[in-house]
């Protein structure tokens, strides 16, 4: 079981590879949060699966739906000045 301070493997999305990272919160039995040892970014421990699962392909495709309706909704407003 990992504790508070110990060496564990984890994804890093600053470095974009697994790193080694310190535990610096810990949830019960479960690593809530830790710090990357190489850029000594604190983040929520992703029991080191990559970063992918962050955003699921339903919420990527909104998000370029939110950008392209705003894209859009802007679009009304540039009239060519006479
Ligand atoms: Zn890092």
């Amino acid at each position: 079981m990992p504790r508070l301070g110990d060496d564990i493997d984890d994804y890093c999305s600053r470095c974009q590879r697994t790193t080694d990272h310190s535990v610096v919160v810990m949830s019960g039995e479960e690593v809530e949060k830790t710090r990357c040892r190489t850029c000594n970014y604190e983040h929520r421990f992703r029991k080191n699966k990559g970063g992918r699962k962050e955003m699921s392909a339903q919420e990527a495709f909104a998000k370029v739906l939110a950008s392209v309706s705003g894209q859009m909704s802007e679009a009304p407003k540039t009239k060519k000045k006479p």
